[in-house]
Order: structure tokens, then sequence, then C-alpha cells
């Protein structure tokens, strides 16, 4: 008798995902099966179900998920470290694969701008085997080519699930493009996920003061209590941009701005004020546009006038993805990473991404 295992399957744009059940997959060549412990919902999910990023269908959803290897195929012997992996080890995983051969990952060297990364949890269908190819399952099937990081003893499923695929995301944007200073103040505008992660990680490369622009207010209160930055503007008190940049203003020296300032909102009219936030020569990295929610007026006159060095960022691979991991050690220490988990179980997966699309909770995760 084959077991059955059960994965959140979204079958058409604007239905609630279906609870399916497929038989347990066996690990292909060089791949690995994974009993997933979480996994978690993304604001990414919330656009996929919308069809505002068209994606495959039916499809197992979930790009981020943490678990347990269930079963190894013999030619997989290693973590992407070179760590020994067995049966029984927990491990996470870089969500996508580049292809390693193009233009994009051989010339240009950036595996986040390859066109035909596969990635799990948003563009493989589960119509044919082995289907379970995201994470919102009892199981994944990671095939060949995937990198598996085991996750160091101390830290836990929760600490890692935690910041979701924000935390490589935010690092990869931040390690390659910013330079950050002891002293430095850095504005974070958007306290989602990914803001809370650019946060965290401005302050582990040297910032002193970071401020984190954003809304609700019990958001923000739960990033000052886990230490994610230093100071808020609570956009639901500054709630115009002239009010915010002259708060902010008044929170930097001489009333500079900020040094460096990360665009975390999703919103295009942040991208036009991160212009203000900045300080003269200041950095901005625009993290959040994630999906084309259309243009917005800018005035670029600042840009040249200020001289602002402006970077973008999308994604990350397999390198963010260990960095991430290695980073988590010292982040649990600082921060109680687990206080932002929201957990639901599998089948009340439209539940749990209603609650994300209401903004209702930090990070939502499902437990199979
Ligand atoms: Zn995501
Ligand atoms: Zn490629």
């Amino acid at each position: 008798v084959t077991e059955l295992i059960k994965a959140a399957v979204l079958t058409a744009v604007n239905k609630p995902l279906e609870i399916q059940e497929f038989p347990a997959p066996a690990p292909s060549t060089g791949g690995a099966v994974v009993t997933v412990a979480y996994a978690g919902i993304c604001g990414t999910d919330i656009h996929l179900k919308s069809g505002n990023l068209p994606v495959p269908m039916p499809i197992v959803m979930g790009h981020e998920a943490v678990g347990t290897i269930a079963a190894l195929d013999p030619a997989l012997s290693t973590d992407i470290n070179g760590a020994p992996l067995r049966v029984g080890d927990r491990v996470v995983w870089s969500n996508n694969i580049p292809c390693g051969r193009c233009h994009e990952c051989l010339v240009l060297k950036e595996r986040t701008l390859c066109k035909s990364r596969k990635i799990y949890g948003i563009n493989r269908t589960s119509s044919d085997a082995p289907h379970l190819l995201g994470g919102m399952a009892g199981q994944i099937a990671l095939e060949a080519g995937t990198a598996i990081i085991r996750i160091p003893d101390e830290v836990s499923f929760e600490e890692v699930i935690a910041l979701g695929c924000a935390g490589p995301t935010a690092l990869h944007g931040m390690l390659e493009n910013l330079t950050i200073h002891p002293g430095d103040t850095v504005a974070v505008q958007g306290s989602g996920p990914v803001g809370l992660a650019a946060a965290i990680y401005a302050k582990q490369m040297g910032a002193d003061q970071v401020i984190l622009l954003g809304a609700p207010a019990s958001r923000l209160e739960l990033a000052l209590e886990i230490g994610a930055c230093d100071e808020v503007i609570d956009m639901g008190i500054y709630t115009d941009s002239a009010a915010r940049l002259e708060k902010l203003r008044q929170m930097t020296a001489q009333e500079r701005g900020a040094d460096v300032v990360i665009e975390c909102a999703g919103v295009p009219a942040a991208v036009a004020e991160s212009l203000d936030l900045a300080r003269p020569n200041g950095q901005v990295l625009v993290l959040g546009q994630y999906t084309d929610h259309g243009a917005t007026p800018i005035n670029p006159h600042y840009i040249t006038k200020k001289q602002l060095k402006i970077f973008g960022s999308w994604g990350f691979a397999e390198a963010h993805y260990v960095k991430y991991v290695e980073s988590l050690p010292q982040l649990r220490k600082r921060h109680d990473l687990g206080a932002l988990l929201t957990v639901f179980a599998l089948e009340d997966v439209n539940e749990a991404m209603d609650t994300v699309a209401a903004g209702q909770c930090t990070k939502a995760v499902l437990k199979p």
C-alpha cells in the first residue's frame, strides 16, 4: 500500500486551495524526499493566488519550507557545504535551481536573473510525478541540483522559517550592494517579513540606528520587542510622506536623513519617498517591488543633486541561502525569531492565506 501525502494545491486563480493527496515520492537520482515540518506563507503566495504572477496550475504551493530528510538517493551524500547528509537530518534548501548554463548564470554571474530557474512552489506543476514540488505538503521531492543545507544543531525549525524567503532576499540585496558603516543610520520602509529581515541585518552589518517605517502599530511593537529595530515611524500616525520625512530628519544626526534607505514596502510610491529619506550621497536599495504595481512619479533631480546610489535586487540564489543559514546562530541569540510565527494546520491553508492577505499576522506558517 502506497502512503498518501496531503498537499495544498492551487487549481485556478482566485479559487481556494484544495487539499489533495499524492503518492509518497521516492527520491530521484541525486535527490531527496523531505518530510515538511513547516511551510511558510509569503506575500508572493497571495500574488500567485490572485493571478498577479502567472504560475502553471495545478500547483502545490509553498516556496519556503523546512523539514527532515525522509529518504535519500545514494548519489546524494552531502549537503551544499559538504557536510554528510543522512536520513533524519534537519534541513532547509534554496527554493530555486538556476540552470547554470545561460548568459545570466555564466557571463553575468547573476544566478537570480536566470530565466530558466526551476522554483519549488512557483513554477513546478503538480500534474506529473513526483507531484510534490511545493512546500505546502506533508513531503516534498527535492531533485538533483537543489542546494540542501543542514540546519545547525542549536537552530530550531521555527527560527529558520521565521524570516522565510525574506531572510535570504534581504541578505542578497544588502550584502552585494550596500556598504554599512558603524555609526550609520539605516531607514527601512515596510514592516513585513522583508522589512524586518532588512532591519535585523542592518544592525548585524554594523548600523548604529535602524529606523523602521511601517504599520500596523502591533507589528512595529513586535519589531521593537524582538530588537529588529531601534526606533519606528508609525505610518498610521505619520500618514503622509512629508510628515514622515520631517520625523526621520529629526531622528538623524544634523537632520541629514538616513545614510542607507532600504525599500521593502512593495508600494511604488515608497520608492519616490526613499529618495527623500536618503541623505546626500546616501544609498538606496529597492527590494520590495516583487510584483509590477505600475509606475510612480519620482523627481530624478534629487538623484543627481544628492548623488544618490540606487540599487535593485531580485530574490536570492544558493549562496545567499547558505549565508542566511550561517547567520542564524547569531541572530537567534539577539532576537526571538520564533515570536514572529503564527502556526496553522495544513488543512487551514485558506484561512492562513486570508490572514496574510489582510496583514493580520507577521509570519504565517503551515504545519503539515
Ligand atoms: Zn517568498
Ligand atoms: Zn541560467
